[in-house]
């Protein structure tokens, strides 16, 4: 006839070998009777963290609750007839009871009293959770810190458009295509009229306001297809990618017409002399740049605040 083993026998832990082998493991090794929930085993890493582990059910020990915890997975270790599946479960888990997170292991075995137990093994990971976040929060900073520094290294620090160094990078990535295909590929040179005047009559500081001011009113008229950047000083240069010399005209004369209608810091009007060219074999940025130059100087020489191409 089958007897009922009684659970309190069970807890009576033998100081056999294998249970002295689990006392010097710095894992939390403990087994709990799945029907009545008292611990029936646990070694002695357990038993020091959990002094009460004779008399109390496992729910109010390790979680504080005074009923079975809705987080209990042990029903998935048996099967409908009630036998120990073989599968273990294994699954992180943070213990709001005592603030800590464990790895745990868990395990449906049949017991030596033949009560079916769920068998623990959990490892606490808090240390382990809190270098994960720190490592998660410094990777986020340096995320950060990295497009913080692409930003910096690609913008010009006044007018917050693109500097020299992006200008020229852009440019060998249009140069590319270009070279690949048949499209057109124009360039618009930009200076401002006479703004050592400016500086003169109104200090630095202003002209540092007009700079900021033109260069948003020339990125505000730009296709979004265009790139706007600081060449140095009072100029800047404008890449148009797939536009012809005479589309690159009509850009520049909106833009010029934008500026010269703008609003400025100095109470004036202040206006632009702008030179295009356009991409033809063998080009180079700088041959580009320079007959959009030479253009530019003409629009100087022509009165100032025009338009001038290569061709014109
Ligand atoms: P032009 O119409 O012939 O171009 O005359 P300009 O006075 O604009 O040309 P010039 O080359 O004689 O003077 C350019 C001035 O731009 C001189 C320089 O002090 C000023 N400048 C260059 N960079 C900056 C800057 O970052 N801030 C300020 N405020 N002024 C600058
Ligand atoms: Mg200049
Ligand atoms: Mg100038």
């Amino acid at each position: 006839m089958h007897t009922t083993p009684d659970p309190e026998k069970s807890i009576c832990v033998k100081a056999t070998a294998y249970h002295q082998l689990l006392d010097t493991l710095p894992l939390i090794i403990y087994a709990v009777d799945s029907t009545s929930k008292r611990i029936l085993y646990g070694n002695e890493f357990f038993r020091k963290r959990h002094p009460g582990w004779r008399t109390t059910p496992c729910h109010a020990l390790i979680n504080g609750l005074d009923m079975p915890c809705p987080h209990c997975r042990r029903n998935e270790l048996f099967d409908a007839a009630g036998n120990p599946r073989e599968q273990s479960l294994e699954y992180e888990f943070f213990n709001e009871f005592d603030d800590h997170w464990y790895q745990i292991q868990e395990r449906a075995l049949i017991w030596e009293n033949g009560r079916p137990v769920h068998f623990i093994i959990a490892v606490d990971i808090s240390d382990l959770k809190e270098t994960q976040n720190q490592l998660a929060e410094a990777h986020a900073a340096l995320v950060l810190k990295h497009q913080e520094l692409e930003h910096i290294a690609c913008t010009d620090s006044l007018t917050q458009i693109c500097n020299r160094a992006q200008l020229a990078r852009i440019f060998d990535k249009e140069l590319k295509f270009v070279q690949l295909g048949t499209d057109n590929f124009s360039i618009i040179s930009v200076d401002i009229d006479h703004f050592k005047s400016v500086n003169d009559s109104f200090g630095h500081a202003v002209g540092d306001q007009i700079l900021i001011a033109v260069a948003r009113t020339m990125k505000n008229s730009i296709r979004s297809t265009d790139y706007i950047g600081r060449w140095g000083g009072e100029e800047f240069l404008i890449l148009c990618p797939q536009t012809t010399l005479r589309d690159a005209v009509q850009l520049a004369d909106r833009i010029r017409q934008a500026v010269a209608a703008g609003e400025y810091a100095t109470g004036k009007a202040h206006t632009i002399s702008i030179g295009v060219a356009t991409y033809s074999a063998e080009d180079t940025l700088d041959s580009l740049l320079h007959r959009a130059d030479l253009a530019m100087y003409r629009a100087k020489e022509q009165g100032r605040n025009r338009v001038c191409s290569e061709e014109m």
